[in-house]
């Protein structure tokens, strides 16, 4: 029995994860909205639009929570946003983003809807409610995930 153990190697350093999130969620496998991050690497903040009703909700969705529907389509809500508030994160990031601590983070008016978002490219003190922002998508090296922020 003894001799059934597989012995491995204890790794001598643990890498934390970029984000705190164990699942490909990306994936077409893993989520009805994957669309939403195949765009993003085009480089397009998208979102899904209610056929029915012609709500846009955000996140997107595959049913609208406002009439229940699932005809939906994909709405582009362009790449520049207005910044509608802000403030700056000095403590507490998320894990494995402890070393851009102090950053900024908005909520960007963009498309008729509010996004929370990272604001890169500025400091704090150098923002000012109702500047223009632009689409930055970020893509994770290590397994080629996406996300986007928004950079002045
Ligand atoms: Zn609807």
């Amino acid at each position: 029995m003894k001799d059934d153990i597989e012995k491995i190697a204890q790794p001598e350093k643990i890498t934390l994860p970029q984000m705190l999130d164990f699942y490909p969620l990306e994936d077409e496998k893993n989520t009805r909205i994957s669309q939403f991050f195949q765009n993003l690497k085009m480089g397009h903040l998208t979102t899904t639009k209610c056929k029915s009703c012609r709500s846009v909700l955000w996140p997107p969705r595959v049913v609208c929570s406002n009439c229940m529907s699932d005809d939906l389509e994909w709405v582009n809500l362009g790449t520049e946003g207005e910044l509608y508030a802000f403030t700056e994160m000095k403590a507490g990031a998320p894990l494995g983003f402890e070393k851009d601590l102090p950053f900024c983070i908005g909520l960007v008016k963009i498309g008729g809807l509010l996004l929370s978002s990272r604001i890169d490219g500025v400091r704090y003190e150098d923002l000012k409610i109702g500047q223009k922002v632009q689409l930055k998508v970020v893509e994770l090296e290590n397994d080629g995930r996406v996300f986007y922020r928004f950079k002045v």
